[in-house]
């Protein structure tokens, strides 16, 4: 199957409606139980915002050397036309006029089944930043991480024979005190990422103002991605 077909089934999963703002999808900054003395890095995906150019992806592909093919990030088209309902936008049934994009990639649990499935502590949490990361040098490759993640999120790198995410290039650009590629490279202003327990942080005033979801809130893994949906005024 391949990476395309296999990584939909996490918006599938998860559905394209769970990105229409409901009260039961909005989040605050903090979660509960959260020690706010350590840092909480989020990342936020404006979907207000991308035009689904793809270069956040191609970006992360360079930084973090992946194979070709496979990557870290994948970019949905949702389309707003459904099988015999004629589309507001252009009333044709079954459409694909709305531009409406939604990033796809590891939602950084902060309670990680992949972590806690995975029997030689190759998956794990980082110490410093607490983001869930990869150690290659114990990864035995028995996928139980990929099966456990209930985004579908995790692939094998073929070149390193890693179950690999993203790890929010905690090795490739933070441990150089730069922002991950994808925010970096995004013109569009529709990543944003920081410390969201740093009450000074931009990302942390971002998250007291708009509201957010995040994906599968039944799971109760507490995803550090978070989503800003598009609003429809006069809705
Ligand atoms: S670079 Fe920004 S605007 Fe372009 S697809 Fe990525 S998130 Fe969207
Ligand atoms: S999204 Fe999947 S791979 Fe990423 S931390 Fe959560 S369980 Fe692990
Ligand atoms: S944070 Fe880094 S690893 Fe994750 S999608 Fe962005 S560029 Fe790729």
């Amino acid at each position: 199957m391949s990476e395309n077909i296999e990584r939909r089934r996490f918006l599938k999963g998860m559905g394209a409606a769970s990105l229409i703002l409901g009260p039961m999808g909005c989040s605050s900054v903090k979660d509960d139980n959260e020690d706010a003395n350590k840092p909480h890095y989020v990342m936020v995906f404006d979907q207000n915002k991308c035009v689904g150019c793809g270069e956040c992806k191609e970006a992360c592909n360079v930084a973090n050397n992946l194979p070709d093919g496979k990557s870290k990030l994948l970019m949905e088209h949702q389309s707003g036309g459904v099988e015999g309902q004629a589309c507001p936008h252009c009333g044709k049934e079954a459409c694909n006029c709305e531009r409406k994009f939604v990033r796809v990639s590891c939602q950084q649990c902060k309670n990680a089944p992949c972590v806690a499935v995975c029997p030689t502590g190759a998956a794990h949490k980082d110490p410093k930043t607490g983001i869930v990361t990869m150690d290659a040098s114990k990864c035995a490759g028995c996928k139980y991480c990929i099966g456990a993640c209930p985004y579908n999120a995790r692939f094998i790198n073929e070149e390193t024979d890693v179950a690999d995410n993203c790890d929010f290039c905690l090795n490739s650009k933070l441990a150089k005190g730069e922002l991950p590629a994808c925010v970096q490279q995004c013109k569009y202003d529709a990543l944003i990422f920081g410390d969201a327990n740093d009450p000074t942080s931009y990302v942390n005033k971002l998250l007291a103002v708009k509201d957010s979801v995040r994906m599968k809130p039944q799971f109760g893994t507490e995803p550090s991605l978070r989503y800003i949906p598009v609003v429809k005024l006069g809705v």
